[in-house]
Formats: C-alpha cells, structure tokens, sequence
C-alpha cells in the first residue's frame, strides 16, 4: 500500500516535470503568435494610412501575452526544475495558473473585439495546442472549458445569432472543443503509463545495481575469504600458492629467497593434554607472532596445515637465519606452559630454512621441499631450532646444500 502511494506520487511529480519542460513550447509559440498579430495590426494601420489614436484591446491583451510569455520562458529558463514532494504543488499551481490566464485572455479577446472569427478560432488553435502538449487531468482542463466556452458561445451568438449561416460555421467550431478534451484524455492517459513504466524500470535498474553491487562485495568477501585460514586468520595454503606463482611472475633475472617451514614441537601432546580448544589458542598465538614478524620484516606468513606455518621472505641468507633466531625466541617468550614437551616445559618451535637463488618458477616448489627438509633435519638436531640450507640452482639442478 505505501509502495503503491509512493509510486502515484513519483508519477505525479515526473508528469508535472514534463509540463513544466512544455511550457517552453507554448510560450515560444504563443509569443510569435502575439507578435505576428501585433504586426499585423500596425501594418494595417501604416499602410491604409488610418488614423487610430487608441491602441485595440486585442493587441493591449497581446501585449499582455508576449510579456506573460517572456516571464514564462525566462522562469523556465532560469530554474532548474526538480519538482520534489514539497514544491510539486507549487509547480502544478503555477502551470495552471499560465494555462488559465492565457485561455482566459484570448476568450476576453475574442468576446470583445469586432474579429470575433479570427479570435475564437485562435481560441481554439490554442486550446487544442494546450491539449496536445500538456498532460493534465480531465477535470482541470475540463474546469477551463467551462469557464472559457460559455461567454464565446453568447457573444457567437451576440455577433451572428442564431440564422442557418451562423450554425454552418458556429457547429464545426464548437466540434474542437470535445475533440480537444477527447485528445487532451487521451494524451494523458498515455503520458500516465509510459511515466509509470519509466519509474518502474527505473527502479528496476536501481534494484538490480544495488544487487550487483552487493553480489560483487560478497564475491570479494568471499575470494578473501577463501585465501584465509579460519582458526589464525592467516593466508592458508592456496594463498601461500598465490604468492609462489606471483614471485614467480615477477622473475626477471635472479632473485634471493628465503622458505621457512615452522612447526611447533611435540604438537599433538599438547593436544592430548590440555584439549583441542586450549590446542586452538596456542595456534592463534604462534599465528599471530608469525604474522608480526613476517609484517616487520616485510615478509610472508601462511598456515602451511596443521601446526605448521611458512615464511617466505627475499631477504639475504644471514638476515633470515636472524629472523629463525628472533622466532624461537619470541615463540618461547609466549610463555605457553607444555608439560609434556620434550625439550622444554614451555611451546617451542623447531624451523627448517631453506635459502636459494631462483631463477624460474619452476624452482619454487623445491624451495618448500628443501626447507621440509631440512626442518626434518632440525628436529632430528633436538628441536627448539633451526637449521638452514643455502646454496644456488644450477640448470633446475639443486647443487648439495
Ligand atoms: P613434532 O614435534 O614431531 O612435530 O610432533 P607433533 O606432535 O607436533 O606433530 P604431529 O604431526 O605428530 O601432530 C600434529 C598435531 O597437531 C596433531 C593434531 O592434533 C594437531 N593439530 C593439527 N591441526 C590442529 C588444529 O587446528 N587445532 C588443534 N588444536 N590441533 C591441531
Ligand atoms: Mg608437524
Ligand atoms: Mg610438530
């Protein structure tokens, strides 16, 4: 229901609007109109060399309409028309107030002057222009006719009685007026739908924008989302793949890289003693430091699986064998107790290093399987440590490490 008003509203003011833009074309019509009479008359006057000192009434109404006109389209031309709720009834008022006054002028014309012919059929030319190019509802047009045909009618007959020549011309002219009432409801009925098909597709539009709008940011939430490891928030395995293949195609010529596998020592007997939930909270806090290291040192965290994590860094081999030193030591800061680890009462992390030179893409997935490695080798050393493996591929051959 207040859809319903709401769309009766936005065809009111978009009909309105389009009056509005109409009332241009009247206004330049009706002024050439005005002056093409105006000099008409005082052609007349100069060349039959007439004396007449006063100026008609029809041309002093004539007058009137040309600057009537010229207000017109100047206010036209001026405002910027956005019919709104508020002032739409300001508007219409104001259009209705042009229609009525000019049709009220040319029937004052046509009731007083001698032309009674010329003017009522200008009355008309204007009242069926008025029906074709205004939409306005039956009633308020209708409302004019009734105050405007009447006084023609008595001076018609005033001007010409009612004799069998008079009816000839009088009953062909008086069949415009329901002609133009049929068109103007017509017209208006037209101008009604096609402004309500015009709003509703509109909204349409609208509607479907706003769609895709919201279906594109889900798409990115859920692309981000795909890329992010649920329990520590850090990029998973297929970001991590993400990041290979973009190093890969940045390589231009040979590029340092340092692989860091971390895994925390004795894992699953931290699980099997304090439960999977206080399991959860150690990883999100190894995570978490991980992924403040690797930010400070500009470098790349990811959830390999499990209670594994990587670090990819370019860094030269000295300086990342630093950072495998700073981890050990800020994961054993963490101060997470484990009573059932082997090599300390506290969660420690052993960490295999692998640092190379790469000169293809192809070497990337190497560098994983040698920093495993050689994380195999530092557990195999004790655990809580690190052990690195560097050294240069030669033709998608790895040289001994
Ligand atoms: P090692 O010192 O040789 O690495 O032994 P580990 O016990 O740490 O390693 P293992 O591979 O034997 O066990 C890994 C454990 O990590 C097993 C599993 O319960 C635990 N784990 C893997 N993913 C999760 C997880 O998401 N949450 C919790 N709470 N535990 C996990
Ligand atoms: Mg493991
Ligand atoms: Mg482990």
């Amino acid at each position: 229901m207040e859809n319903q008003e709401k769309l009766v509203l936005s065809i009111q003011k978009e009909m309105i609007q389009f009056n509005l833009k109409r009332m241009r074309v009247v206004a330049w019509t009706l002024m050439y109109i005005s002056t093409i009479i105006t000099v008409i008359h005082y052609g007349e006057v100069f060349f039959s060399n007439s004396e007449r000192a006063m100026v008609p009434a029809y041309i002093a109404i004539h007058t009137i309409l040309f600057y009537i006109d010229l207000a017109v389209l100047v206010f036209v031309k001026e405002k910027k028309f956005r019919v709104t709720t508020f002032n739409m009834r300001k508007y219409e008022s104001i259009l209705l107030a042009y229609i009525y006054t000019i049709l009220l002028l040319i029937t004052v014309i046509t009731v007083m002057d001698v032309y009674f012919f010329k003017h009522a059929a200008l009355y008309e030319v204007l009242f069926l222009m008025i029906c074709t190019v205004f939409s306005i509802p039956f009633r308020k047009i209708f409302r004019i006719v009734v105050i405007t045909v009447p006084p023609i009618l008595i001076s018609a007959y005033l001007s010409v009685g009612i004799s069998g020549e008079g009816i000839k011309i009088l009953l062909p002219m008086s069949l415009i007026i329901p002609i133009g009432l049929v068109i103007q409801r017509h017209t208006y009925k037209m101008q009604r739908q096609f402004t309500k098909e015009h709003i509703l597709l509109q909204e349409e539009m609208t509607k479907s924008k706003k769609l895709s709008k919201l279906l594109a940011e889900k798409n990115n939430e859920l692309s981000a989302q795909a890329l992010r490891d649920t329990l520590t928030n850090l990029p998973n395995r297929r970001a991590l793949n993400n990041k290979l293949t973009q190093i890969g195609q940045q390589l231009s010529k040979s590029k340092s890289l340092s692989v860091m596998m971390i895994d925390i020592d004795f894992f699953k007997n931290f699980n099997d003693y304090y439960g999977h939930l206080q399991g959860d909270e150690a990883l999100i806090k190894v995570a978490a430091l991980l992924n403040e290291i690797a930010e400070k040192y500009n470098a790349f965290a990811a959830r390999w699986g499990g209670e594994e994590f990587v670090i990819v860094s370019q860094h030269a081999a000295k300086f990342s064998e630093h950072v495998c030193e700073e981890i050990l030591e800020e994961v054993r800061n963490l101060n997470i107790r484990h009573e059932h680890s082997i090599v300390a009462d506290i969660v420690t992390v052993s960490i295999g290093m692998c640092h190379v030179k790469i000169t293809n893409s192809e070497q990337l997935k190497t560098c994983c399987e040698l920093a495993d490695q050689a994380l195999y080798t530092a557990k195999q050393h004790g655990r809580n440590n690190f052990y690195s493996k560097s050294g240069n591929f030669d033709e998608d051959v790895c040289l001994p490490l």
